[in-house]
C-alpha cells in the first residue's frame, strides 16, 4: 500500500516537473518554432506605428515588420495590445517575444531588453492648436502639456520639472521648476489630442512621426513644431526589443529589417500608413 502511494506521488511530482519546467514558454527561436506562433506586444493607440484600423483589427508599420518577421521564422504572429507602460515588463516576464511599439531605444530601457537596429529616426514635436506656434520648450513652461506617459515625451518633459542632465553630462535647473507647467499623462496619445481640441491642455508632447499623422487625422490641430531646447532638436529611434540577452532572434529581426530597407519594402510600409486615416 505504501508503495503504491509513493508511485501515484512520484507521478504526480514530476508530472508537475514536466509542467512548470518542460512545459513554460520560452522565448528563443526553438521554442517559438515549437510554439507555431510568435508573440508580439505593442500599444495600438498610437498611428502609424500601431493603430487599430476601421476594421478593429492591430494595423501600422509594426505591425506589418512583424508580419515579415513572423514569415522569416515560418510561425503565426500572435499581436498583443497592451498598454505603453506593460511592453517592457511583458519582455522581461516573458510573455512577449518581442515588442514593436514604434518604441526609443533609450540607456535606461537598455538596461533592461535588448534593442535591435533603428528602423525610423524621428523628433520630438509640440502640438498645438492653430497659431499658437510652440516650439521652444521654454515656451511651454507655465502651460498645460499632454504626454503618453512612460513615453520619452514624458522623460523629456518631466526631467524640466526638476534638474536636467544634458548631453555634455552638466546639470542645469529644469526650465518647468517653479513655473506652475503641469505635465497630463494619458494612457495613449489619442485621448491627448481629444483634450486638446476641448481646451483642457495647451500642447501634446509626442514624436513627430505620430505627431504627422495626427494632425492628418485631426484637421482643428494643425501646428506641429519640432521641440527645441536651446537652439537643439530632441532626434530618437524607433526599435524592436527583445528579452535581454536573446541574440538569436534578435539577429533574425536585424536581418528582416535590414532586408525591408534594402529593398524599399520599409519605405512602402512607411508610406501605407503614414497618413493612414484611423477613427477615433
Ligand atoms: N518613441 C516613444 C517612446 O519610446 C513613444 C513610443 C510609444 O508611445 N509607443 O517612448
Amino acid at each position: 500500500m505504501k508503495k503504491i502511494i509513493k508511485l501515484i506521488l512520484l507521478v504526480v511530482v514530476s508530472s508537475f516537473l514536466i509542467t512548470s519546467c518542460g512545459g513554460k514558454a520560452g522565448n528563443s527561436l526553438t521554442d517559438i518554432k515549437e510554439r507555431g506562433n510568435i508573440v508580439m506586444y505593442t500599444e495600438a493607440g498610437f498611428p502609424p506605428f500601431a493603430y487599430r484600423g476601421n476594421a478593429g483589427s492591430v494595423e501600422g508599420i509594426d505591425m506589418d515588420i512583424s508580419l515579415e518577421i513572423a514569415k522569416e521564422i515560418g510561425v503565426a504572429l500572435n499581436t498583443q495590445d497592451v498598454k505603453f507602460t506593460s511592453l517592457i515588463p511583458s519582455l522581461t516576464g516573458g510573455k512577449a517575444d518581442f515588442v514593436a511599439a514604434g518604441m526609443t531605444n533609450t540607456e535606461e530601457r537598455s538596461k533592461t531588453v535588448d534593442f535591435s537596429n533603428d528602423y525610423l529616426v524621428a523628433y520630438q514635436s509640440v502640438l498645438s492648436l492653430e497659431g499658437k506656434g510652440y516650439q521652444k520648450i521654454s515656451e511651454l513652461a507655465d502651460k498645460k502639456i499632454g504626454v503618453q506617459t512612460g513615453s520619452t515625451s514624458d522623460i523629456i518633459v518631466s526631467a524640466e520639472a526638476k534638474k536636467v542632465k544634458l548631453e555634455d553630462g552638466t546639470t542645469v535647473d529644469g526650465i518647468f521648476e517653479n513655473t506652475g507647467t503641469e505635465i497630463k499623462r494619458y494612457e495613449t496619445v489619442l485621448e491627448a489630442v481629444q483634450d486638446l481640441k476641448n481646451g483642457r491642455i495647451d500642447a501634446i508632447v509626442v514624436g513627430s512621426i505620430v505627431g504627422d499623422n495626427l494632425i492628418s487625422n485631426n484637421p482643428d490641430i494643425n501646428d506641429e513644431k519640432l521641440l527645441d531646447r536651446d537652439g537643439k532638436e530632441y532626434s530618437e529611434s524607433n526599435a524592436i526589443a527583445v528579452k535581454k540577452g536573446n541574440t538569436e532572434l534578435l539577429n533574425l529581426i536585424n536581418k528582416v529589417l535590414a532586408r525591408l530597407e534594402e529593398t524599399g519594402k520599409l519605405d512602402e510600409i512607411y508610406k501605407k500608413h503614414a497618413e493612414s486615416i484611423i477613427k477615433n
